[in-house]
């Protein structure tokens, strides 16, 4: 079987040949798949797709005229891809559902404590031979409330954590999980979350329900100063709302490793380029603001079983059985 897989990083390739162990031919295309791009796949019966991937109706048309059958998403969300139009032109979807949740919940709590502690500014002044320490005060972790919005599987690993660190742990999701109950995480409704703590983590998946879960009105009910912390998808938060409630103080800082535009920015070196996106370019100016480029996946434990697992689905894709990854 040929397959081409789309969106190639160097990174993870190496991960990837291993997992493959020769079985089949890969084609990588360091681009993404686009309407423009989704031809390169002619020839090949499957396409191994990343999370910035374009697998629109549209694209996906042009895959299934183009003999493509099957989708292996090397990634747990699939709010990329058109479900709906996949199941239609008979094209089988899988995911990699889960690969490292501590990867996710562990770059969450490096973006916690690298805002409350102000590390990379204080790392800046040192290499500048300033070592004055105005500026840089920072909060107990221990006693603080951490709201955590969706307990699932990432969300419960970082409940793990901050019960490690002494956190009061507050939850919502629809579907409680009965994991967190050792770390004495008390489940609540959302405008209650939001009102009582000090920093509130996203955990949950976007979709129409959640997009922009985070707007003018929901940060109007949270406490003064609040932390707000997205791992999960950019389109949960209204950057535009969040940019002006950065501005007159009511979040008091922000970690994104996840951006409502990233399409057009993250995985791809722009440092020759005039920035177009006013809206991270003001972003990146307030101090109180730590950007990752979509990265708290990018351990060496969840690429080895990112790549272990697409393999196994397209296995199971190729053997005609039925498999618990597919979407
Ligand atoms: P999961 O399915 O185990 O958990 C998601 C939880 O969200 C579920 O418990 C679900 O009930 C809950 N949920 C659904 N709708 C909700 C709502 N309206 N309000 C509150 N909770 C709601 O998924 P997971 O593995 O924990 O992943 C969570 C998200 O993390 C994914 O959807 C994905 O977008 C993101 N993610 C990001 C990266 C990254 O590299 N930044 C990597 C992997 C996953």
């Amino acid at each position: 079987m040929k397959v081409a897989i789309f969106s190639a990083h160097g990174f993870e390739k190496e991960y990837l040949e291993k997992a493959n162990a020769g079985r089949r031919e890969l084609v990588y295309l360091d681009t993404r798949l686009n309407a423009q791009t989704a031809l390169l796949a002619k020839g090949c019966e499957a396409v191994c797709l990343f999370v910035n991937d374009d697998a629109s109706a549209k694209v996906l048309h042009l895959l299934a005229q183009n003999g493509v059958k099957y989708l292996a998403l090397r990634s747990a969300g699939f709010n990329h891809v058109d479900l709906d139009a996949a199941k239609k032109l008979n094209l089988r979807t899988a995911r990699v559902s889960e690969y490292s949740p501590y990867a996710i919940a562990e770059h969450a709590v490096a973006l916690m404590l690298a805002l409350n502690r102000k590390l990379i500014r204080a790392n800046r002044r040192v290499t500048d031979l300033n070592f004055s320490l105005d500026g840089l005060v920072g909060f107990d972790m221990n006693g603080k409330t951490v709201g955590i919005v969706g307990t699932g599987k990432i969300g419960s690993v970082l409940a793990k954590i901050l019960h490690g660190f002494g956190c009061r742990l507050l939850g919502y999701d629809p579907m409680q999980n009965p994991d967190v109950t050792p770390y004495g995480l008390t489940y609540t409704d959302l405008d209650t979350l939001f009102r009582e703590s000090d920093i509130i983590s996203l955990h949950l998946p976007l979709n129409p329900k959640t997009r922009y879960i985070i707007n003018a009105d929901s940060i109007s009910g949270m406490k003064r100063g609040v932390m707000i912390i997205n791992t999960s998808r950019g389109g949960l938060v209204h950057t535009k709302n969040v940019v002006k409630a950065l501005k007159s103080g009511q979040i008091g800082s922000l970690g994104l490793d996840v951006y409502e535009e990233e399409q057009a920015l993250f995985f791809e070196d722009h440092s020759e380029d005039i920035l177009q996106d006013d809206t991270i370019a003001r972003l990146i100016t307030f101090p109180n603001v730590l950007i990752t480029s979509h990265q708290a996946f990018l351990t060496d434990t969840a690429l080895r079983n990112i790549a272990e697992t697409t393999f196994y689905n397209l296995d199971c894709f190729e053997g005609g059985i039925g498999c618990v990854n597919e979407v």
